[in-house]
């Protein structure tokens, strides 16, 4: 018997184990979405949104989605342009940084990618490595390998590696130092191309929660303490999402300030602050933020 009118759901794919998994289910959960029988299995329903998430190998996330087997997906950059798979990147979603670099042995010379000329590069990445070299006019050769590319220069496999790099440790212990870089990836949200209404719908509704929560993120709540003489000048350094709240204090001449700021920004105002004569200065984090 077929079913009709069978509920509308957004199916997601996320990386099963590694280095994506904790923070895409952390996202989601953020999100305000609630995976049912755990996260151990192959999918999981969420009893609060209609969705429904695919755990899978990152490799196999773009091609899934692609194909249509699954609507969205969350993989690193590295992986959806290495696919070459027909996918949108929908956000950046501001976790699981890393680049993909070219390395040499540290007693190799390099001034510019001229000097790979000729050279054997190992890499798990030969689509993105290719555009690379070919962007530099380079003729170079690719050995593509699946794992522990960072030993082969070590063999006599390659002269050179290209590798996912995130502190340089790894490189570091295998004689390798990083040379340029061809690649900034950081995990995003992809779909596939042609999302129907219903379901486009539903993405701008899981949208709105990331941004919301992605935001609040990169956001801190600040109040601190200032005499009203100091207002318009403080005002102007704490810009907030429209303009600083100001509640009068008990004491007389001074008042409360309440804002939003960008963390990165905060560190570069505190001393200003302070001069302007700011005092009792808290910094509290934002649970979310919908501008
Ligand atoms: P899978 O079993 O799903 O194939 P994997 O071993 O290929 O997993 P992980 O090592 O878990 O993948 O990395 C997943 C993604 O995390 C990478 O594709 C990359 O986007 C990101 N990442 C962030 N930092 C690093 C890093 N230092 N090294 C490798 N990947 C990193
Ligand atoms: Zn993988």
């Amino acid at each position: 018997m077929q079913t009709t009118n069978q509920p509308i759901v957004l199916r997601l794919a996320i990386q099963k184990s590694g280095r994506l998994f904790e923070s895409s289910v952390q996202l989601l959960r953020r999100c305000g979405i609630d995976l049912q029988n755990g996260t151990g299995k192959l999918k999981a329903a969420a009893s609060n949104f209609p969705i429904e998430v695919y755990f899978l190998r990152d490799d196999d996330i773009p091609g899934y989605v692609a194909d249509g087997v699954a609507d969205l997906g969350i993989a690193g950059e590295n992986v959806i342009y290495e696919s070459g798979a027909a996918v949108e990147v929908v956000e950046k979603l501001g976790f699981g940084r890393c680049r993909l670099s070219i390395a040499l042995p540290r007693d190799a010379g390099y001034s510019s990618p001229a000097d790979l000329q000729g050279r054997r590069i190992a890499t798990s990445y030969p689509r993105l490595l290719g555009d690379f070299l070919r962007q530099n006019g380079v003729q170079a050769s690719i050995h593509p390998i699946s794992g522990s590319v960072e030993i082969a220069p070590g063999i006599g496999l390659a002269d050179a590696v290209c590798d996912l790099v995130s502190s340089g440790s790894t490189l570091f212990t295998n004689g390798l130092c990083e040379v340029t870089t061809i690649l900034h990836s950081e995990a995003v949200l992809i779909s596939r191309p042609e999302l129907d209404a219903d379901r486009l719908a539903l993405l701008d509704k899981l949208l709105l929660r990331i941004r919301a929560v992605n935001a609040a993120r990169r956001h801190k709540y600040i109040l601190l303490n200032a005499p009203n003489d100091r207002i318009e000048d403080i005002a102007a350094i704490l810009p907030g999402m429209k303009s600083p709240t100001v509640l009068p204090l008990a004491t007389p001449g001074w008042s409360s300030l309440h804002s939003v700021v960008e963390e990165d920004r905060f560190w570069e105002i505190i001393e200003d602050l302070k001069a302007l004569g700011a005092q009792g200065i808290l910094v509290a984090p934002i649970e979310k933020m919908i501008v």
